[in-house]
């Protein structure tokens, strides 16, 4: 039995089988070959050339059709197949070490990579991405495997890998994968985020579990702790299965507040909204009884495909979600690709830092052509039902406008199309940079509504990346910067009656949930499994006490002191047990 500590970013436990995911150029096979198969071997890699050639052309035929300009990206890859000096340079290599064909190739793709990754100009080194898409590709026909889709699992199993990436994490089937584990991430990394709305246990930031376990191994992954127990002795297996039975039972009560209000004793209420990844959680929404979706990532149709979705399949499901949704409001967010999250028609090149780079609100704005074929979607569905447009990652009043300009030219357009949309759609926008919670009085002026978008707040305000395991110790959303912040925003928006909600996963935790309503917040949006036990907290109390308590913690000087006093007050008010919480 082994024992490893990460981070819970998901709740729950599950027990099962391994299965190890590993990454393809780890898991390259290599050894040796006599001289006389030395012409099979050139003999493969030809035919596993020819057969990626057709391959991308296929995609690029594909994509040519509407988007004229991504697809050109692909004669760069058929270039890089066709490329002479590569070829030789396998060849060569796996005469004169006699190794197998995929070994050799594997070497001469990593050299080409390394190479352009040190080249000081950024055309070239973006080639990089290119050359390794490329090289991935081969590799799998040479194997003549398919990097093992997690879609087409045959039975129930825990993934482990190093890392998973939001595609990989929106693509598992939730009937087959239980639960995962990898060595890499954060709390609101965005595949930590993915595993919520699936509801699946998971922990991340194990740093070494994909070197500590085997295919078949079986594991226990407890979410609520950061736990992963491997291969565990009998009494561990039976005081787990004790507990995922305790857990069932905690559910079934809390669903009974589904259609209970959510409000104070004496009277305040909240709203209690939900966040969603991928349109089909749209069907379970009404079984959590939240008022609405506070968040509407759209990240998720960009992903795991070759082209860009269209303004008429954008539209089809905006037109979903409004009429399943109303009358309760449905907040679209804009694209916000860029920093964990890319899609592979997009072509974002890698940048040294993701986050602070080209993404969200900036990508769209440099590129209006697929920023307007969102906002037309959602500006046409916007008669089905109450939908809200919402900007990611704005930094400055600047940004806003220059936004709600192109927003202008979409309606322009559909009205002289003769296409009909609600003129008066509320636009707000997330506040999720230090300088726009600085200056939400100025922002407050030109939008309907606010939403505090914690996960990437607390990692800008305390420079600290969201999704690094190594310093997950400094992200910290009790730390009295963020307090302070989420205070002057709530505060200037209320001045200039506008109303503020919260999307961050800090929303969906019950220990800031008091806190949160003692600062007036008029609205949390949250993973929908989440909401009945925020719901019964918010039942217990009363706001006055409410807005006390949040007066002492704005004037603590630490998280932890934070933390320590916002216990103690809890455990005083016995507003939730330990084995629930
Ligand atoms: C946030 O930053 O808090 C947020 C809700 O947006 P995302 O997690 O999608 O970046
Ligand atoms: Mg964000």
């Amino acid at each position: 039995m082994l024992k490893l500590e990460g981070i819970g970013v998901s709740s729950g436990i599950a027990m099962g089988k391994i299965f190890l995911l590993k990454d393809l150029i780890s898991s390259i096979p290599s050894y040796s070959i006599k001289k006389s198969q030395i012409p099979g071997e050139i003999k493969r890699l030809k035919k596993a050339l020819a057969k990626t050639e057709k391959e991308i052309k296929k995609i690029q035929g594909k994509v040519r059709g509407e988007f004229k300009k991504e697809a050109r990206i692909f004669d760069v890859h058929l270039l890089i197949v066709k490329d002479k000096r590569m070829f030789e340079k396998v060849v060569q290599r796996l005469k004169k070490k006699r190794v197998n064909v995929e070994s050799a190739f594997a070497f001469v793709a990593q050299e080409f990579i390394s190479g352009f990754a040190q080249i000081n100009v950024d055309y070239l080194r973006e080639r990089r991405i290119d050359i390794e898409d490329v090289a991935k590709r081969i590799l799998h026909n040479l194997l003549g495997l398919q990097r093992k889709s997690l879609s087409r699992l045959q039975e129930k199993r825990v993934i482990i890998a190093h890392n998973l990436s939001p595609s990989e994490t929106a693509s598992m089937s939730k009937d087959k994968v239980i639960a995962f584990a990898t060595d890499m991430g954060g709390k609101t990394s965005h595949t930590a985020i993915m595993a919520r709305a699936l509801e699946i246990p998971a922990v991340v930031g194990l740093k070494e579990i994909t070197s500590k376990v085997q295919n078949e191994d079986f594991i226990i992954i407890d979410g609520n702790r950061g736990l992963v127990i491997i291969n565990p002795d009998q009494e561990t297996l039976e005081s787990y299965k004790e507990k995922e039975e305790h857990l069932f039972v905690v559910k079934k009560d809390l669903s009974i507040l589904k259609d209970l209000p959510c409000q104070t004793k004496d009277g305040r209420r909240i709203k209690l909204r939900t966040n969603i990844e991928l349109p089909q959680e749209i069907d379970h929404l009404s079984s959590y009884g939240a008022e609405g979706i506070g968040l509407y990532r759209t990240e998720f149709f960009y992903l795991n495909r070759k082209d860009l979705p269209s303004e008429e399949e954008q539209y089809h499901f905006y037109r979903k979600a409004a009429e399943k949704v109303n009358p309760y409001p449905v907040i679209i967010r804009t694209l916000d690709i860029g920093g964990d999250k890319f899609a592979s028609s997009l072509q974002i090149s890698s940048e040294l830092n993701p986050f602070l780079g080209w993404r969200a609100i900036r990508f769209c704005l440099a590129r209006p052509d697929i920023f307007k074929a969102q906002l037309r979607a959602i500006l046409r569905a916007s008669p089905f039902g109450n939908l809200k447009i919402m900007y990611p990652m704005i930094s400055g009043i600047e940004e806003l406008r220059k936004a709600n300009n192109l927003l202008r030219e979409a309606k322009t357009e559909l009205k002289s199309e003769g296409k009909e949309f609600n003129d008066n759609l509320d636009i707000g926008m997330m506040i999720e940079t230090p300088s726009a919670a600085m200056t939400a009085d100025i922002l407050a002026k030109e939008a309907n509504f606010f939403s505090i978008g914690t996960n990437d707040l607390i990692q800008y305000s305390i420079a600290v990346d969201r999704v690094n395991e190594k310093t997950a110790y400094l992200y910290e959303p009790a730390h009295p910067a963020i307090l302070r912040l989420i205070r002057n925003t709530i505060k200037a928006s209320h001045q200039e009656k506008i109303w503020v909600e919260m999307c961050g996963e800090m929303a969906s935790e019950p220990s800031f949930a008091l806190l949160l309503l003692g600062l007036e917040i008029d609205a949390l949006s949250m993973t929908p499994f989440a909401i009945p036990r925020i719901k019964k907290l918010i039942r217990q109390v009363n706001f006055q006490e409410a807005k006390e308590f949040a007066k002492t913690v704005l004037s603590l000087e630490t998280g932890k002191e934070v933390m320590d006093y916002s216990n103690a007050f809890y455990q005083k008010k016995e507003l939730f047990d330990e084995k629930n919480g």
